[in-house]
């Protein structure tokens, strides 16, 4: 299994960060976490999907930050399927929910091009690789903790909460919100701080933490030296780099 970080922005891209989106890539099979703008790299770096036959899409929410890159990919050439939390976190079909974006006058496509599919909330394999899924309930709307098997993590827009650190133990690389440093102005009561990030990261054991869904004005020498106090490996992540497994 191999993984990219292709978005590591929040709310919105800036000049060097598209908005959150990370690829795995395990044999013929491609699953994109999260499709923020980042996930434009798919289509300008077509090396990614190299020997892909279809493209899964597992949504932690539905935030146009993160879903905004679903129209990027027809781009692709490849089917595409998404997994969504409509009806586990919203009681809504993921369908009805992403309707109003993948259909005209939205979307430019005549047709909805996608298979969707919702989220069972006990996991299981999705592109090939196994996942497990945890409810997170303190950002401004609910949305999906993700554990790769003992690989890879992504808790994104979430408050701080107890419950992370049990979910993604163990886990060899924690990709974390951090939103902001613990006394930046820019801190919020739905997303958590950098120091909160390593906090997890601690508490965890995980061998590598990067830092994501980072606020647009972001310091990141400030978020690692917050994220540090806690977590000394902690990195603020960078477009397109590929993530140590
Ligand atoms: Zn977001």
């Amino acid at each position: 299994m191999r993984a990219w970080i292709l978005g590591t922005a929040g709310w919105m891209p800036t000049v060097h960060r598209g908005t959150t989106s990370v690829l795995v890539r395990a044999g013929d099979r491609a699953l994109l976490l999260d499709a923020g703008t980042g996930a434009a790299r798919l289509v300008s770096e077509p090396g990614l999907l190299d020997g892909a036959t279809r493209l899964d899409v597992l949504l932690t929410h539905f935030h146009l930050d993160h879903v905004c890159g679903l129209l990027y990919l027809p781009a692709t050439g490849l089917p595409v399927e998404i997994h969504a939390p409509g009806e586990w976190l919203y009681g809504s079909a993921s369908a009805q929910v992403l309707a109003p974006l993948l259909r005209a006058p939205v979307s430019p496509f005549a047709s909805q091009p996608f298979a969707i599919r919702e989220l069972d909330p006990g996991g299981g394999s999705i592109a090939g690789v196994p996942v497990a899924l945890r409810a997170q309930l303190r950002h401004w709307a609910p949305t999906a903790g993700i554990r790769i098997g003992d690989a890879l993590a992504l808790v994104t827009d979430t408050a701080f909460d107890e419950g992370t650190a049990g979910f993604v133990a163990g886990v060899r690389h924690l990709l974390h919100e951090a939103w902001s440093t613990s006394h930046d102005p820019a801190s919020v009561d739905g997303d958590a701080t950098a120091a909160q990030a390593g906090q997890v990261a601690a508490e965890a054991g995980v061998a590598r933490l990067t830092l994501l869904h980072l606020h647009p004005r972001a310091d990141p020498a400030a978020l690692e030296r917050d994220a540090r106090a806690a977590f000394a490996p902690a990195e603020v992540g960078v477009d397109g780099r590929e993530l140590t497994l």
